[in-house]
């Protein structure tokens, strides 16, 4: 199954946290990490972010760790390398979780 998360969803229009439940601030601590993670390494194909599978959510016992990239379309994927926990996050940037350097042209 995927999760699809849309990082908006968390925010509200000042890009401040929502008062979160538990549970939903523990699944937005874990991906607000990947979007940190992935767009400070965002050139690279494959991305290891430090977190454990288990950590998104209580009662999970997995042992692998995230990785995650950065589609062409700016969508981060990330996945479990033991177990088919997956998800995707979408609009992220600009937040104060987006890591880029920002160039201008
Ligand atoms: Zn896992």
């Amino acid at each position: 199954m995927t999760l699809k998360a849309d990082l908006r969803d968390f925010l509200d229009q000042a890009g401040n946290v929502l008062e979160l439940t538990d549970q939903a601030s523990k699944v937005f601590k874990f991906l607000s990490e990947i979007v940190s993670t992935v767009s400070e390494h965002i050139e690279q194909p494959l991305i290891a972010v430090d977190l454990q599978c288990s950590s998104r959510a209580d009662g999970l016992s997995c042992r692998g760790s995230i990785e995650a990239k950065c589609r062409e379309s700016g969508v981060i994927e990330w996945h479990c390398d033991i177990c088919q926990a997956a998800g995707v996050i979408s609009h992220w940037q600009a937040s104060r979780w987006d890591k880029q350097e920002r160039t201008f042209h």
